[in-house]
């Protein structure tokens, strides 16, 4: 098939969070956020275990006071994802969270208050070799800038970010990323891409507070869409009112719809109509929810008749195509009959085969074609 993807990423320089690239022509990184009180370590492990599971790169814990710094000191040795402490105004918390094992800080040097205060949490960064991450939100832009421009707007979070950053230049502090967030996509696109060519650190992509998990994730597949089609973006965490396993499913469906990214089956269905020939929707359901442990790549089709179903199903890893009888194809070819009360577990059980065939590896990524 003709690929028309290829999509030219801004050039970022590379910044580490643990273990994981960020930036240049690193794969972008999806993360997520707990939602567990973080001081009870034993919930907030078993999140984490589950979002890593989900295939989550980096994970992002808030961290509001010192005893919370500690617990996530406790956390940190029960995970191998690497940890984004997230923390708002208090130095302490910060120095505490580096001196705990923290991956990043996410703080804004320029709401920690004294000039010392500063310099003490970059000097920790710096000592502790991890980068921190400026988080720009329109919710909370300095009053001084909502009274300037009355209202949040692209220039606004950008002004903004520009005192974080200033900060982090006096210092000489180069390892960090940014986000420039607002609930509003047309702003944060408008942000991000006023932005893009002023610095090189690698860019933090979110629509913030996007929503429940059906509006949410239009709202973030469209304005992050945009943003990666346009080249821009290095990580990115979908916020949704919702299960955060739910926001690392929707980060790895967005980049694997822009060829970005090739993780888990991509399921190709049809929507069904009259002329189903098995219930498409119930298969592909099933499928998804047993096979969500599957972190290969792998094109499945299901298809409820034969107006699509060989089309389809012939250029996917394995497809069946809805018939008297159904069609089974793998790589191409026709490669057996399934009645209708065998699909779910046949087409589960053909899926595993093909899958332990495939050269066993970490994770098939499709590098992005150029870095321009
Ligand atoms: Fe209907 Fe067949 Fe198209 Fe599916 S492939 S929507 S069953 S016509």
């Amino acid at each position: 098939m003709t690929d028309l993807s290829t999509i030219t990423r801004r050039k970022t320089r590379q910044i580490t969070v643990g273990k994981v690239p960020i930036g240049g022509d690193a794969p972008i990184s999806v993360q997520s956020m707990t939602t567990t009180d973080t001081c009870d370590v034993e919930s907030t492990t078993k999140q984490i275990l589950s979002l890593s599971g989900a295939g989550a790169d980096i994970v992002r814990v808030s961290v509001p006071t010192i005893e919370s710094a500690i617990a996530f000191g406790k956390i940190k040795k029960g995970v191998d994802v690497p940890l984004v402490a997230d923390i708002h105004f208090d130095y302490r918390i910060a120095l505490e969270a580096a001196k705990q094992g923290a991956d990043c800080l996410r703080i804004n040097p320029g709401n920690i208050g004294k000039e010392d205060r500063i310099k003490q949490v970059i000097q920790s960064a710096k000592d502790h070799g991890i980068p921190i991450r400026i988080g720009v939100n329109a919710g909370s832009l300095e009053k001084d800038l909502q009274k300037k421009y009355t209202e949040p707007t692209p220039e606004a979070l950008v002004e903004s970010a520009f005192r974080h950053i200033d900060i982090l230049d006096k210092y000489d502090f180069q390892n960090y990323k940014i986000s420039l967030k607002a609930s509003e996509i047309f702003m944060t696109i408008a942000a991000y891409k006023l932005l893009a060519n002023q610095i090189d650190q690698p860019f933090h992509l979110g629509i913030t507070e996007a929503g429940g998990l059906q509006s949410g994730t239009v709202k973030s597949a469209i304005g992050l869409g945009v943003l990666l089609m346009a080249g821009i973006g290095d990580t990115l965490r979908v916020s949704l009112a919702a299960d955060p396993v739910e926001e690392v499913k929707v980060g790895f469906n967005i980049l694997k719809s822009l060829h970005l990214r090739k993780k888990g089956i991509n399921f190709i269905a049809c929507p069904t109509c009259s002329r189903k020939q098995f219930d498409v929707i119930t298969t592909v359901n099933a499928l998804e929810e047993r096979l969500s442990d599957i972190n290969e790549s792998i094109d499945v089709a299901i298809i409820g008749c034969v107006v699509n179903g060989p089309g389809e199903a012939k250029t996917a890893d394995i497809g069946i195509t809805g018939g008297k009888p159904n069609l089974l194809y793998v790589n191409g070819k026709t490669a057996g009959k399934l009645e209708d009360n065998e699909l779910v577990d046949e087409l589960e059980k053909t899926i595993r085969n093909q899958i332990g065939q495939l050269e066993k590896s970490d994770e098939k990524i499709i590098p992005v074609i150029k870095v321009g």
